[in-house]
C-alpha cells in the first residue's frame, strides 16, 4: 500500500467510520474519500476537526445507488476501499428489518459489483495494490456458552439476529467477490466498541446520558449477556493496520480482551458517574438501574480471540477498558452540543424532556 494513498472510505459519518477518518487524516499523509447516504445515525459534526484538511472530501451518497458509486469511483480514483457502511443497531433489526437487508447485504452487494468493475478498468501495479476492506462485527459467529472458547476466525458462522444475519451474508458476499473474481478482499470481525462520538442508542452513552439526565437506566432481562470491549480508537487503528498490512483473502478478527457483563458495564458506569456527575439528591447512581424485558433472541456471550491480528500485524489496544470508560464517561460530559441534538432523532430514547 503506497504512501499518500487514497482510501474511500463508506460511513464516514458515523460512530467508527468517523474515528477512522480522523485516525488516517491525523495520523498519516493519505486521502480520504468519505461517502455517506446520512441516516439517523450519522453525524458530521464527528468530523469537525478534521472536515477543513485538504486531503478530505465528503460524497452524500448510497451504496445502494450503482451510478453514484460508479461517479464516485471514477472521479476520485481511490488506492483502497474501507467499507463501514451499515445499519448497525440490533434492536432496529427486529422491528424493521428490511433497511437491513437493503443496505447490509444489497448495498454491500452493489458496492462490490461497482467496485469490481472499477477494479477491473486500473493499470496493472494499481489493480495489484487495490485493497477491498469489508468491516464487520463478531456477532456473526453467533451465542458462545459460559464455557466455551473465544472465536477465532475458523469459527463458523452462526448469526441469530437479523443485524448479524444481515453483516454475515455480506461478508459472505465480500469473500465470494475475492474468491470468484480475485478482487482483492480482506475482512474483519471486531467484538463491542465503545468510546467518543457513538450515537447514544448504544448502551454506554445511553447509560451515561441517562445518568447525566436523571432518568431511569434500562438493562436488558438481568443484564448477565456478555460482551467483548474495545475502544474505537483502538479498532481505528487496528483497521488502519488491516488494510495496509493484512494479506487478501484473510480474515482478521479484533478485540480488546475485556469481556464484562452488561450489569458489570453499567455498574462501572454508575461508579463513574459518582464521581464525576454526583445526582443532586446525593444517592448513588445506580439506584436508576432498572431492569427491563429482555431483547428476543438476545445472545448470551461474544468472547473473541485477537491473536492473528496481534501476532501478524503487530497491533495491540492501547487503552485499558476502565480508563477507556472514565475517559468516554468525561467526554460525553464535555461535549452536550455533540449528542444533545442527537436525542430527538426518533423516540427510542427516551431521553427528550
Ligand atoms: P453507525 O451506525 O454509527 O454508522 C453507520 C454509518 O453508515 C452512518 O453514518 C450511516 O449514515 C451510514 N450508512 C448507513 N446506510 C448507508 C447507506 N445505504 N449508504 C451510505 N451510508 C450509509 O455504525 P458503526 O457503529 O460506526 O459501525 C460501522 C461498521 O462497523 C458497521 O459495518 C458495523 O457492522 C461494524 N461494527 C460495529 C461495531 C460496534 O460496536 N459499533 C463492532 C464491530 C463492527
Amino acid at each position: 500500500m503506497g504512501v499518500g494513498m487514497k482510501i474511500l472510505v463508506t460511513g464516514g459519518a458515523g460512530f467508527i467510520g468517523s474515528a477512522v477518518i480522523r485516525h488516517v487524516l491525523q495520523d498519516t499523509d493519505c486521502h480520504i474519500v468519505n461517502i455517506d447516504k446520512l441516516t439517523y445515525a450519522a453525524t458530521l459534526t464527528s468530523l469537525a476537526s478534521v472536515a477543513d484538511y485538504p486531503r478530505y472530501r465528503f460524497e452524500k451518497a448510497d451504496i445502494g445507488d450503482g451510478a453514484a458509486v460508479a461517479r464516485i469511483l471514477t472521479e476520485h480514483q481511490p488506492d483502497a476501499v474501507m467499507h463501514l457502511a451499515a445499519e448497525t443497531h440490533v434492536d432496529r433489526s427486529i422491528d424493521g428489518p428490511a433497511t437491513f437487508i437493503a443496505t447490509n447485504v444489497v448495498g454491500t452487494f452493489t458496492l462490490l459489483e461497482q467496485v469490481l468493475g472499477y477494479w477491473r478498468g486500473l493499470p496493472e501495479d494499481r489493480r495489484a495494490a487495490f485493497r477491498f476492506h469489508h468491516v464487520s462485527t463478531d456477532e456473526v459467529y453467533g451465542s458462545l456458552g459460559p464455557n466455551d472458547g473465544a472465536f477465532t476466525e475458523q469459527t463458523a458462522y452462526a448469526p441469530r439476529s437479523p443485524y448479524s444475519a444481515s453483516k454475515a451474508a455480506a461478508d459472505h458476499l465480500a469473500a465470494a467477490w475475492h474468491h470468484t473474481y480475485g478482487l482483492p478482499v480482506i475482512v474483519s470481525n471486531c467484538s463491542n466498541n465503545y468510546g467518543p462520538y457513538q450515537f447514544p442508542e448504544k448502551l454506554i452513552p445511553l447509560i451515561i446520558l441517562k445518568g447525566q439526565c436523571g432518568k431511569p437506566m434500562p438493562v436488558y432481562g438481568t443484564g448477565e449477556h456478555r460482551r467483548d470491549w474495545l475502544h474505537v480508537e483502538d479498532h481505528a487503528r487496528a483497521l488502519y493496520a488491516i488494510l495496509t498490512k493484512g494479506r487478501v483473502g484473510e480474515r482478521y478478527n479484533v478485540g480488546g480482551g475485556n469481556e464484562r457483563s452488561n450489569i458489570e458495564v453499567v455498574r462501572a458506569l454508575c461508579t463513574i458517574l459518582d464521581e464525576l456527575r454526583p445526582r443532586p439528591d446525593g444517592r448513588p447512581h445506580a439506584q436508576a438501574i432498572t431492569f427491563v424485558a429482555d431483547r428476543p433472541g438476545h445472545d448470551l456471550r461474544y468472547a473473541i480471540d485477537a491473536g492473528k491480528t496481534m501476532r501478524e500485524l503487530g497491533w495491540t489496544p492501547k487503552f485499558g477498558f476502565a480508563t477507556g470508560l472514565a475517559d468516554t464517561v468525561q467526554w460525553y460530559l464535555d461535549h452536550a452540543e455533540w449528542w444533545r441534538p442527537l436525542i430527538y432523532r426518533g423516540d427510542r430514547l427516551g431521553l427528550g424532556a
